[in-house]
């Protein structure tokens, strides 16, 4: 495994999240709640630890929300993408997926998000890949439905639902199916606001107007990078101030973001 398989508890939050109620409350309720109050779920009675999987557009908050839920429950989190352990040597694989399992028994309670999981079905891909991909799919299946899974949590993440593999979402496995879509208006606003928590924002920007009117269409992706836009007029409008003015005085605790910055980003 790479280095992406390393384990910790990650720094993304709630507050980073824009949008995603719905999502939200499923994974505290499947997986936050678990791990945070056992003593309440041993009253209950043993669930069926069943997996999650997020389908839909690029950049719109799938790894983001994984990570929320692991800083939330206080657990470790291991990214992995479905490619990375595809390897030509038969066996190889399976080993890998093992590896990765263990790795997160060991520093439980652990989210597994696993993005591009599609890569693991046999539907695509070459001939020659089959073999290899058909004993990888098994063993996946294998960890993730037998044995002790207790606090061991995976998120998997695919932008193609057409090409999975239907034996992933028995209940069990993959046994929540949710869809995460492109924002809409609203989820843009707070989007928006997400992305600018703590940045210096300026009265004069109006949220609301830059989400509705400018940026129909754009994912949760789009939007981070039309804030780091703005930002880097906001740098460059300061330093062409300093450097016009007579003192050169290097003060930036008057930087803010405006509207204007926006505007030149859109
Ligand atoms: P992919 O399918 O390409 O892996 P993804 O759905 O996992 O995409 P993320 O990696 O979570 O997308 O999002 C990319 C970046 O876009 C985030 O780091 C964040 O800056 C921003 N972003 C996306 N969605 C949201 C959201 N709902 N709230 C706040 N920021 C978001």
């Amino acid at each position: 495994l790479t280095r992406e398989g390393f384990s910790t508890v990650p720094d993304v939050s709630w507050d980073d999240v824009g949008g995603l109620g719905h999502l939200r409350s499923e994974l505290n309720n499947y997986i936050v709640r678990p791990i945070k109050y056992p003593d309440m779920y041993e009253k209950f009675g043993k669930t069926l630890e069943t997996g999650f999987l997020l389908y839909g557009p690029p950049g719109c908050g799938k790894t983001l929300v994984a990570k929320a839920v692991a800083n939330e429950a206080g657990a470790n989190f291991i990214h992995i993408k479905g490619p990375e352990l595809l390897n030509k040597y038969v066996g190889e694989s399976e080993r890998a997926i093992r590896t990765l399992f263990q790795r997160a028994r060991t520093s439980s309670p652990c989210v597994i998000f696993f993005d591009e999981v599609d890569a693991l079905t046999g539907r695509r891909g070459r001939e020659g890949d089959h073999l290899v991909v058909g004993g990888l799919l098994n063993q996946f299946l294998t960890e993730l439905h037998g044995g002790d899974r207790r606090d061991v949590y995976v998120i998997g993440a695919t932008n193609r639902l057409d090409v999975i593999d239907p034996a992933f979402l028995r209940p069990g496995r993959f046994g929540n199916l949710v869809y995460v879509p492109l924002p809409n208006a609203d989820d843009r606003v707070s989007i928006l606001k997400s992305i600018a928590n703590k940045r210096p924002l300026d009265p004069s920007v109006d949220l609301d107007a830059i989400a509705n009117k400018y940026c129909e269409g754009f994912s949760g992706a789009d939007l981070a990078n039309l804030m780091d836009k703005a930002i880097h007029v906001a740098v460059k409008e300061k330093f062409q101030s300093i450097e016009s003015s007579e003192d050169g005085d290097m003060d930036f605790s008057d930087c803010t973001i405006k509207m204007t910055h926006f505007k030149q980003a859109l």
